[in-house]
């Protein structure tokens, strides 16, 4: 399982466009260099857990699911200062209590809907760090907690406020735990495409909307008043996200025919993550039901390999669809649909 692997919210290729276009007022060249060393200072605490446990069998609780915020005053730090556990009051910092929240919206998701408890389905506490660094320009998950930084100001705003990027993030840690999808190639590409089908699907949860009104894009929240109405990525269409001089094009193909075959970006992780994105927003679409696609997704996400590639995938969610109609939690049909859907973008 690659437990430690570090899951950035913004791609590594926005982040060079923003480097080279920004004129060092946004550039952070020492991003990987942060990450590295946020990962090593955290590479010791959590033991992989097997994901058998969410079958029936029931494990010994690793946490309560609580909620821990700490700042790191804009140090490259983590769990520098506990500002917020579980159940204290309000601060009057609005970031810290946007994670707060937003991660009580994401725990509440999980638990609600789909029946899990919390990031390991074993009570794992949420540790949330925000205020990392200066300006950081992005936000990630390194194997056991997750981390925001302010943005700019100016490309990006703060990361933690945005539902969506939290509910990304943790969904890193869901994946971690249940197939350990590894984070390259197409593995890695179904790796970031779980992150934004459950990203969207607690904001329209949390919102209570419907496919056909809600916006499906990831990360709108956190972009710069610069490039208001731009997002990172659409996941109904694919590579219409942005198209700026700051940013560039977005890069996401909305079909297998296109996918990137390159070695950037971890084999194309959030690039070729627009494939079944596409097909999850026309399943769902088409479901008529954000949050019971996702249950089928999800239910996916047990059953498949550490390796698995997107026709793999294809195959795994039109089996889950099977079963969940079976027992009456999806609509009859749903299964057509789904291999419908992956179809309509070239999978299966
Ligand atoms: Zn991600």
């Amino acid at each position: 399982m690659s437990s430690r692997t570090i899951c950035h919210f913004v791609p590594p290729y926005v982040q060079s466009e923003v480097v080279k276009n920004a004129d060092g007022a946004a550039a952070d060249s020492s991003q990987k260099k942060l990450a590295d060393e946020a990962r090593k200072r955290r590479a010791d605490t959590i033991a992989a857990v097997d994901a058998g446990g969410v079958q029936g069998i029931a494990p010994a609780p690793t946490g309560t699911s609580r909620r821990e915020v700490y700042d790191s005053g804009h140090t490259t730090n983590q769990r520098v200062t506990l500002v917020r556990a579980e159940g204290e009051p309000e601060t009057d910092d609005a970031d810290v209590s946007n994670a707060y929240d937003n991660a009580g919206h994401v725990r509440s998701f999980y638990q609600q809907v789909l029946n899990r408890e919390s990031i390991d389905n074993r009570f794992l506490d949420l540790v949330l760090n925000v205020h990392f660094g200066t300006g950081y320009n992005n936000a990630f998950w390194d194997g056991d907690e997750m981390t925001f930084g302010d943005g700019d100001g100016v490309i990006f705003s703060g990361f933690a406020r945005s539902l969506d990027v939290v509910a990304h993030e943790l969904a890193h840690g869901v994946t971690q735990f249940t197939s350990g999808l590894i984070y390259k190639n197409q593995s890695g590409a179904l790796n970031e495409h779980f992150s934004d089908v459950f990203g969207t699907a607690v904001t329209q949860w949390v919102n209570g909307e419907h496919p056909a009104d809600a916006d499906w894009l990831i990360g709108d929240e956190i972009m710069g008043p610069d490039l208001y109405g731009e997002a990172l990525r659409s996941m109904r269409h694919p590579g219409t996200a942005y198209d700026n001089p700051i940013l560039g094009t977005d890069p996401q193909p909305a079909h297998y025919a296109d996918r990137y075959t390159g070695s950037a970006d971890n084999g194309g992780v959030h690039i070729n993550s627009g494939i079944p994105n596409r097909a999850f927003y026309l399943a769902a679409s088409e479901i008529g039901d954000t949050v019971t696609t996702a249950r089928i997704w999800y239910h996916a996400l047990h059953f498949l390999a550490a390796d698995s590639t997107f026709a793999q995938a294809a195959d795994q969610v039109a089996t889950s669809a099977r079963v969940l109609v079976k027992a009456g939690s999806a609509p009859k049909g749903s299964a057509q649909i789904v291999r419908g859907a992956w179809r309509a973008v070239g999978v299966g």
